[in-house]
């Protein structure tokens, strides 16, 4: 019998939505029409000019050939102009951009150049789960830092006990956040900095919905002094252009750290296609014509969507950024337990907080990706939801 080792275990620990897609599979072969929130994939299709400028790549035959790792020039130069553009930062286009395949390939490959065995790695919770693969890959302990809704959901790293930060190579963070839509501002990308240069730690900021803001521009981590010492940010074209199925992102930041990544990436892959990478090009150079309206349609979704739910009794949390709302039933409930009562009695698919981490208990996440058409016909679904047969 072939026997796997002990790392695979964390792995292949029974993934809490699995029971819920087996009771939405079984709610749709009694023929009810489930509504699916659990998931962040945009419904919103590419931008058909993103699609057009791909098809007559995938026509050039240059294209057919191997991409280099660190990803082709001209998209690391247009992503270069993108941040001068967005933040006024300055980033060398070849030590300190490197192209992944997706942000979440990063993400999970960063700590395997970072991380001894018994080093800690702090995570948010609630967290996305991908900042745990590496860790668990690398041998790494996790350190679980509270996101908690007085805090309006940003960390408090100063109660990080010393021995802790002593032993942490990396702290992840994210924001505008999966799943609470919060966001950070300036000052607290100040204190970070200030508390990470002093302990000498690698700060992963992950923005996956840095362009889906709803209030004033989110800011980058570069815009402090001193952060290219010890930050590096993740960027992905998934949510901000809707291209989740093309699988591109970027890292950027630290160039020792952009540097060794590449290196671990090249004996592990060789890049993301180049008529794909050209296509991000593309989208950066008219992002301000493409994201407005994504950006638009998503905060509409939130204020709607916050507002239908106060008036039903929950406490949503209006988020500042990202395609989620992350709010309490109307009873005090465990997640798990809320959402399989929803999903049994208004055939809604939604994400339970506890399997986002513990500090996510209590909590609900609706995924604003669905058409607006189903996003009226959940609100009504819960309308209709009697909480007293829970
Ligand atoms: C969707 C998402 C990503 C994006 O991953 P890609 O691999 O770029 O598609 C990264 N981080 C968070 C928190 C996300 O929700």
């Amino acid at each position: 019998m072939i026997k796997f080792n002990k790392r695979y275990k964390k792995f292949s620990q029974p993934f809490l939505f699995e029971e819920l897609y087996r009771l939405e599979r079984a709610q749709r072969k009694l023929g009810k029409d489930v509504i699916s929130m659990a998931v962040g994939d945009p419904d919103i299709p590419t931008n058909p000019s993103i699609v057009e400028f791909a098809k007559r790549e995938l026509d050039n035959s240059i294209n057919h050939k191997y991409p280099n790792t660190k990803g082709n020039e001209n998209l690391r130069k247009e992503i270069s102009a993108w941040h001068k553009r967005r933040h006024n930062v300055d980033f060398d286009f070849e030590k300190e951009i490197s192209i992944l395949i997706g942000s979440k390939e990063g993400i999970a490959h960063l700590p395997l150049f970072l991380i001894e065995k018994g080093d800690y790695a702090i995570i948010p919770s609630p967290t996305y789960p991908t900042y745990r693969t590496g860790v668990w890959l690398s041998d790494g302990l996790i350190y679980d830092i509270p996101l908690l809704e007085e805090n309006d959901f940003l960390p408090d790293f100063y109660k990080i006990p010393q021995k802790v930060v002593d032993k942490t190579k990396v702290l992840f963070l994210n924001y505008p956040n999966n799943p609470t839509g919060a966001s950070a501002d300036l000052n607290f990308w100040k204190d970070l900095v200030r508390w990470a240069l002093k302990n000498d730690i690698l700060i992963a900021q992950d923005c996956a919905y840095c362009e889906i803001y709803f209030d004033a521009p989110t800011h980058s981590i570069f815009e402090i002094n001193g952060a290219k010492k010890i930050a590096v940010e993740f960027y992905s074209s998934s949510k901000t252009y809707c291209m989740a199925g093309w699988r591109a992102g970027w890292i950027v930041g630290n160039s020792k750290v952009v540097c060794a990544l590449n290196q671990v990436k090249e004996n592990i892959d060789s890049g993301q296609f180049n008529a794909i990478q050209n296509s991000v090009a593309f989208a950066l150079k008219n992002h301000e014509l493409i994201t407005p309206p994504v950006r638009q349609k998503f905060k509409e979704r939130a204020q709607y969507y916050y507002e239908n739910l106060k008036k039903l009794s929950w406490r949503p949390y209006m988020p500042k950024g990202s395609c989620f709302i992350w709010a309490k039933p109307p009873i005090k409930t465990k997640s798990e337990r809320a959402a399989r009562f929803i999903l049994e009695n208004s055939s809604i698919l939604l994400a339970p907080g506890i399997g986002f981490g513990k500090y996510g208990e209590g909590y609900l996440r609706f995924s604003l990706t669905v058409e607006d058409r189903l996003i009226e016909e959940s609100i009504n679904r819960l309308k209709y939801l009697d909480w007293s047969k829970i």
